[in-house]
């Protein structure tokens, strides 16, 4: 969908409630907190009334879009603008294209990243490549890119399917044990890491067989050799990295986790011809994400 499009369809208040309606009950209007479907509306109120416990709520409560003051036109604006950046949109630039506060801008943001996320996670497997990267800080005097005042994001992606990224604290076996046993199905063909040493020993802590693990000697300065290779999950650290780079210019350590699953989000859906709708589906089934549960 073009953005002159979305405008079109989306340019009111009302249409967008309709939509939402529609994403949020797909099978006809329920009370949120007693489930009755048989409810009314008020016109004076602007509101849905539930004939059984006489709730009040309207389509946005106790969801993310929760007592905003900003018209939902905006909201849709901003998800449209985060939906289409592949490398990701700043605060910074969505209020200067909305036209509204710094701190409302950060907000919605955070708000609409909060709504960015894969609830399911399908187990990965078929060939997979795993490495670890390093974020941020400065690279003046690192050896390989790591250096103590940078952030570790470790990266798992199935060739040809979906990718995961973690912010990691270190990268110790053990964890990159963990991440191999919440993502990687015990009947995965192959997985192909550098030969850091880490990788094997965590590979025999999750329980996969050493006949599934081929390394490739980055240390002597090889990088394909036939099908063993990382040239695929290293294509996706680029792309975040140059969006934390073009974009986020600084990621805090404390929203780190938060910018992955976005990313995350918007590349495993890199083929989904409406990631925009998905989004709002997102927005409008997810809890509530308060400014002091962000900034806390
Ligand atoms: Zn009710």
């Amino acid at each position: 969908m073009a953005l002159i499009e979305m405008l079109q369809k989306y340019g009111t208040d009302e249409k967008c409630r309709e939509i939402l309606t529609k994403l949020r009950w797909p099978e006809g209007v329920r009370c949120p907190r007693c489930k009755e479907d048989r409810v009314c509306w008020l016109d004076s109120r602007n509101q849905f009334e539930c004939a059984s416990c006489s709730y009040q709520f309207s389509v946005t409560t106790g969801t993310i879009f929760n007592d905003t003051h900003l018209p939902l036109e905006k909201w849709f604006a901003a998800t449209y603008l985060l939906c289409e950046a592949k490398k990701g949109m700043s605060a910074c630039q969505v209020q200067r294209t909305l036209g509204i506060s710094y701190k409302t801008a950060w907000y919605l943001c955070h708000r609409i990243r909060a709504a960015m996320v894969q609830v399911d996670k399908p187990m990965l497997d078929g060939k997979l490549e795993m490495d670890e990267t390093y974020i941020g800080g400065k690279d003046k005097g690192s050896v390989g890119g790591r250096g103590t005042d940078k952030e570790i994001v470790i990266g798992i992606r199935q060739r040809n399917g979906e990718l995961r990224l973690f912010h990691a604290k270190d990268v110790k076996a053990a964890t990159i044990a963990r991440f191999i046993k919440e993502n990687v199905s015990k009947d995965v063909e192959m997985m192909f890491t550098a030969d850091f040493a880490s990788y094997p020993s965590a590979m025999e802590r999750a329980g996969l067989p050493r006949t599934t693990h081929q390394t490739i000697n980055h240390s002597k300065k090889i990088y394909v050799m036939g099908d063993i290779h990382t040239n695929t999950i290293e294509n996706a650290f680029s792309l975040f990295k140059r969006g934390v780079r073009g974009t986020w210019h600084h990621v805090s350590a404390k929203h780190l986790a938060s910018y992955l699953e976005e990313m995350t989000f918007r590349f495993n859906r890199r083929k989904n011809s409406d990631l925009f709708t998905d989004t709002l589906r997102h927005m409008i089934t997810a809890p509530v994400l308060t400014f002091e549960r962000l900034t806390a």
